[in-house]
């Protein structure tokens, strides 16, 4: 069998008495998109985090490549991340930035992957300082960084959120070819119609708990619908009813 690029083993993250996730156990497979939604509070940033690094979880381990992360950093050279806002150093302009990151990563200047600096129009305003762009313009430079190291799993939260829709429609694309250069991408988005086309699993985080981690398709034929807006709200009510039976 081969060996799931993510693994999440009962992940619990504990903030004084609230359990943010709890029990959490999933695996994510090469060459997948999973889409990661769940109402506000459900635990969604806080199992991003815990994947990143940037939370440690209370419980659990989550293994990348079957290696069990821990305190080394190293495996996160692995990810790309587009976070849902960036913090970026104010005083830099964005051609500063990306070579700072460049060289930071240790990416090698010519193969860089930089081709969406120009498909987003980025490449005139390269002179431009951080701290004056707008939400959308951080946005694209926050994709730019995210895909030029030609990342095994891409972790997008939010991402087309202040993205006019060509330039979503890029970054969902670019998001697909890295899903099918066999990388695992985790999305997590409020805009069901805009990433049900590119996600093949849906993973449903309520109150810190895996809810379901499904395959689209299955939701659809579960419930009968053929749009997953509507399919899920179904979908929930069988599981309702599947728990209280069993
Ligand atoms: P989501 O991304 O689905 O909106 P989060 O993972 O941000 O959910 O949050 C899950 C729960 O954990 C929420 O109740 C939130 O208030 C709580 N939480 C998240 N981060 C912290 C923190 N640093 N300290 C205390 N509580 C937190």
């Amino acid at each position: 069998m081969v060996e799931a690029r993510i693994a999440f083993t009962s992940v619990g993250k504990r903030y004084g008495k609230l359990w943010a996730l709890k029990g959490v156990t999933a695996s994510f497979q090469q060459g997948e998109v999973i889409m990661v939604i769940g109402p506000n509070g459900s635990g969604k940033t806080t199992l991003i985090k815990c994947l990143l690094g940037l939370v440690r979880p209370s419980e659990g381990s989550i293994a990348v490549n079957g290696s069990v992360i821990g305190t080394d950093p190293a495996y996160r050279r692995t990810i790309g991340y587009m976070p849902q806002i960036s913090q970026f150093p104010a005083a830099l302009t964005i051609g500063q930035l990306l070579d700072m990151m460049r060289d930071i990563r240790g990416l090698d200047k010519v193969t860089t992957k930089d081709e969406l600096i120009t498909s987003l129009g980025l490449d005139g305003q390269l002179e431009k300082r951080l701290s004056d762009l707008s939400g959308g313009t951080r946005q694209k430079v926050s994709a730019v960084l995210a895909f030029r190291s030609g990342p095994e799993v891409l972790v997008m939260d939010e991402p087309t959120a202040g993205l006019d829709p060509i330039s979503a429609g890029k970054v969902l694309a670019r998001a697909a070819e890295v899903r099918d250069n066999g990388g695992t991408v985790l999305i997590t988005s409020h805009l069901m119609e805009e990433v049900e086309s590119l996600a093949d699993r849906v993973a449903y985080l309520e109150d810190g708990r895996l809810r379901f981690l499904l395959p689209i398709k299955e939701i659809l034929e579960r419930t009968g619908q053929s749009r997953l807006a509507k399919a899920l709200p179904a979908m929930l009510e069988v599981h309702e009813t599947e728990s209280a039976v069993g």
